[in-house]
């Protein structure tokens, strides 16, 4: 937890500062999550840049996140697809927060 709160105060700051763009987060300043923890919220859909959003179908993109796969999903529940160069983009960042996630929980183990 402190780990990810380090996170996303630094990337508020590099963001802030231009350094980080938006959609390279691996946080999220608005859920105080990592980014793959909360992107299936519907605050993480939007119809202008086409994160999670099937243009064709007007969908949202249905999210499957798995944690022991380290792996994140995204498709459109009607047809299958929705692909787009922002969700592309978001689903980078999830996979990065995974492992990002994963390697703060393993430094507390070390550490406890
Ligand atoms: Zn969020
Ligand atoms: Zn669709």
């Amino acid at each position: 937890m402190i780990a990810l709160a380090r996170r996303i105060a630094a990337e508020d700051r590099a963001e802030d500062t231009g350094l980080l763009h938006p959609d390279d987060r691996l946080t999220c300043h608005v859920h105080g999550k990592w980014i793959h923890q909360c992107v299936a919220s519907a605050t993480h859909v939007n119809q202008v840049t086409r994160h999670r959003w099937c243009r064709s179908c007007a969908t949202a993109l249905t999210v499957v996140v798995d944690e022991l796969g380290a792996t994140v999903t995204m498709c459109c529940s009607r047809c299958g697809g929705g692909e787009s160069a922002a969700t592309t983009r978001l689903l980078a960042a999830c996979n990065a927060s995974i492992s990002a996630a994963r390697k703060g929980t393993r430094h507390l183990i070390a550490v406890a």
